[in-house]
C-alpha cells in the first residue's frame, strides 16, 4: 500500500504557501515476477508518481514498498543497491536522461564496469552484446546520442538497462513520444526481451491501445487512485468502470465501444484540490448524490477484476 504526499508551494495572493498533494492515495499494487502490468490513466493521474515510486527514485511518505516480500526500509545498504540495480526506469525521452557528451560505448558501459559485470578488458564485447539485444548495430558504438533517431535513441535507453542484468523494468511512456510504426518495433522488443531475459515490466501509459497487447493485467488510475483492475483480456472484453470505458473509447479501433461512449470529456482536475467522494464525479455521466460524497471502494466484480465504482453495489 503506497501513499505518497508531495509539499507543493502554491501562490495564493500574496503569500506563498504550502499545500500537500496526495499524488498516490491508499494504493495497493502486487507486480508477480514475470508478469506484465500495464498502468494507465491521463497525464496527472499519479501514474508517473507510482512508477518512480516502485522504481526507488521516489520515497513514499506512508506505506511500504516489498521486494521479494521484503520492506525496502528493512533492507540494508548492499540489499537496497541490488534492489534498486534489478529495478531499471526507461524513460519517454530517452535524449534527455542521455549524458549528450558521452558515446553510446560510454554510456551503455559505465554502470555494468562500476559495479563489477563486466572487467575492464572485457567491456567492449559485454556493451556490444546490450547493443544487439537491444536491436541496435554495434558498430555505431563510437557515436553521441545526438547521431541517433528518436526510435535508436530509446533502444541505446534499453541497451543501457539491459547492461545492469535488471529483473524488472518500469517503463514509463516509453513509446509516447515516437512514431506509430517505431512504436510498433519498440513494443515488440520489449515482449523479445520478456521472453528471452525472464523479465517483470510495470509498463505506464496514457493509451489503453498500447499496453492491450503487451500485458497480463492492467491497473487504471485516475487522480491517484487505482479505479479498475482485471486482466488485460477482460478490461477490453468486459470493462466495469465508466472512466475506464471512456478511455476505451478513446481508442481508435474499439468502434463499437466508441459509439457508446464519448471519451473522456473535461479536463482532470487539480489533484491539490480533488473532488469530494469519487473523483471522478464530476466527469461521469453516471454520477449519481452519493457518488459526491462518499469515495467507492475498490471491490470484486468477476475473478480477479476489482472496479471502485457506486454503480456496482445498486446492480
Ligand atoms: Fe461515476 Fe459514481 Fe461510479 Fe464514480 S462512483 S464512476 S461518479 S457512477
Amino acid at each position: 500500500t503506497l501513499d505518497f504526499a508531495g509539499r507543493i508551494a502554491k501562490r495564493l495572493g500574496a503569500n506563498l504557501r504550502e499545500e500537500v498533494v496526495h499524488a498516490v492515495d491508499g494504493l495497493d499494487l502486487t507486480i508477480r515476477k514475470g508478469e506484465v502490468v500495464g498502468l494507465v490513466g491521463e497525464s496527472g493521474c499519479g501514474k508517473s508518481t507510482l512508477g518512480r515510486m516502485v522504481a526507488g527514485i521516489m520515497p513514499a511518505s506512508e506505506g511500504s514498498i516489498l521486494w521479494r516480500g521484503r520492506d525496502m526500509k528493512s533492507l540494508n545498504a548492499a540489499e537496497t543497491r541490488e534492489a534498486k540495480l534489478r529495478t531499471q526506469m526507461i524513460f519517454q525521452d530517452p535524449y534527455a536522461s542521455l549524458n549528450p557528451r558521452l558515446k553510446v560505448q560510454e554510456i551503455v558501459g559505465e554502470a555494468p564496469q562500476f559495479h563489477g559485470m563486466a572487467k575492464r578488458g572485457e567491456i567492449g564485447s559485454y556493451v556490444d552484446e546490450q547493443l544487439r539485444r537491444a536491436g541496435l548495430d554495434p558498430a555505431l558504438k563510437a557515436r553521441y546520442p545526438h547521431q541517433f533517431s528518436g526510435g535508436q535513441r530509446q533502444r541505446i535507453g534499453i541497451a543501457r538497462a539491459l547492461a545492469v542484468q535488471p529483473e524488472f523494468l518500469v517503463c514509463d511512456e516509453a513509446v509516447a513520444a515516437l512514431d506509430v510504426s517505431i512504436q510498433a518495433q519498440i513494443l515488440n522488443l520489449f515482449m523479445k526481451l520478456r521472453r528471452e531475459l525472464d523479465l517483470t515490466y510495470l509498463f505506464i501509459s496514457h493509451d489503453l491501445g498500447v499496453v492491450e497487447h503487451l500485458s497480463d493485467r492492467v491497473v487504471i488510475m485516475y487522480l491517484g487512485r487505482v479505479v479498475e483492475e482485471a486482466p488485460a483480456e477482460e478490461v477490453f472484453r468486459r470493462p466495469n468502470h465508466p472512466y475506464t470505458k471512456a478511455l476505451l473509447a478513446e481508442v481508435p479501433r474499439i468502434e463499437a465501444r466508441k459509439r457508446a461512449f464519448a471519451g473522456v470529456k473535461g479536463e482532470i482536475p487539480s489533484p491539490l484540490d480533488p473532488p469530494s467522494g469519487c473523483h471522478f464525479h464530476p466527469r461521469c455521466p453516471f454520477a449519481f448524490d452519493r457518488c459526491r460524497v462518499e469515495r467507492p471502494a475498490l471491490r470484486p466484480v468477476g475473478p480477479a477484476h476489482r472496479s471502485a465504482c457506486h454503480l456496482n453495489d445498486a446492480a
